[in-house]
């Protein structure tokens, strides 16, 4: 039977000393800002909004936003950016994707300034990420790492198998783990034999987008298995890429939808705020 990864709970200690590091940074006159920024009417969108302006309050960060409709253009969107690129009381700077389709998402990401960047999605912070000298790390991986860590389930040698390979999620949690020393294979639509291949894992990290896809004969008897999935099912209730329910006595660790990486995901953005002003402050 698995043991359940509290990813609200582990996310609370992330917070809790991001607030802690905040607060002494606030005694000494510097406050922390993040500014996010969301184009148009996605309820999903929005909801992440509300919860990331939610924790920005519970570390004691200014959050700015910038709600703007979805005729908005690129170059108006771009202009945006800009303005906050060069904002004293900004420390990063977040636009909620996916942007409406007359933008081009690049576009925007790249006129982020690196240094508040604080999803990670700028080339250049790609670049860290794949060399190893990083400041940022993209918040879903990161938050993956965190869970991993706080949990005492160790990665180095471990067989690793992340199902997904979109640039935000499965290609930066297979770089993360690899950092970790974990062998690691990057399945996807056109993998041949995922089943056996995800049922040799140690820990598997399913980035999929498609509700209760992991079945229990692609999970090694004990094995971590990490849900990122988020899928909206018809009755409106929130379903993981995993089928949790029946995964959950084969797999050794589980993470539950929703209160698994869902809320680091949140406590990482916030991490990487505090990390950009410390950055900003000269602050080790
Ligand atoms: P994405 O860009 O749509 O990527 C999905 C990946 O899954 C692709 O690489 C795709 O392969 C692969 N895939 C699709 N069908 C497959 C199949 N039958 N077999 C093997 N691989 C398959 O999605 P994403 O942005 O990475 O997000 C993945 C999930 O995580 C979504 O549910 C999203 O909502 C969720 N998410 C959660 C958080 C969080 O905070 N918890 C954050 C971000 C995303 P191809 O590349 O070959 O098409």
């Amino acid at each position: 039977m698995a043991k359940i990864i509290d990813g609200k709970a582990i996310s609370a200690n992330v917070k809790a000393q991001v607030k802690e590091e905040a607060d002494k940074l606030k005694a000494q006159g510097i406050s922390i800002g993040l500014a996010v920024v969301i184009v148009g009417n996605n309820p999903a969108s929005r909801v992440y909004v509300n919860n990331k302006k939610k924790a920005c309050a519970e570390v004691g960060f200014e959050s700015f936003e910038y709600a703007l409709p979805e005729e908005t253009t690129q170059d108006e969107l771009l202009a945006l950016v800009e303005k906050l690129n060069g904002d004293d009381k900004v420390n990063g700077i977040l636009v909620q994707l996916p942007l409406p389709k007359h933008i081009d998402e690049n576009a925007v990401i790249n006129a982020i300034r690196p240094d508040k960047d604080v999803d990670a999605f700028h080339p250049a912070n790609v670049g860290h990420i794949m060399i190893g000298d990083f400041s940022f790390l993209p918040c879903t991986p990161a938050g993956v790492m965190e869970m991993l860590a706080q949990t005492g389930i160790e990665t180095d040698g471990k067989n690793c198998v992340v199902i997904g390979r979109s640039n935000i999620v499965g290609k930066p949690m297979a770089m993360l783990l690899l950092h970790k020393n974990a062998t690691v294979t990057i399945c996807h639509s056109h993998t041949k034999n995922l089943k056996e291949i995800c049922s040799k894992a140690d820990i598997l990290v399913a980035a999929v987008g498609k509700a209760k896809f992991v079945t229990p004969d692609m999970v090694k008897e004990g094995a971590a298995v990490i849900d990122v999935g988020m899928n909206r099912l018809e009755n409106g209730k929130l379903c993981g890429d995993v089928d949790y329910d029946a995964c959950f006595e084969k797999a050794g660790y589980i993470t539950p939808v929703p209160g698994g990486v869902g809320p680091m995901t949140i406590a990482m953005l916030m991490k990487n705020t505090l990390t950009s002003a410390k950055i900003k402050n000269n602050i080790k």
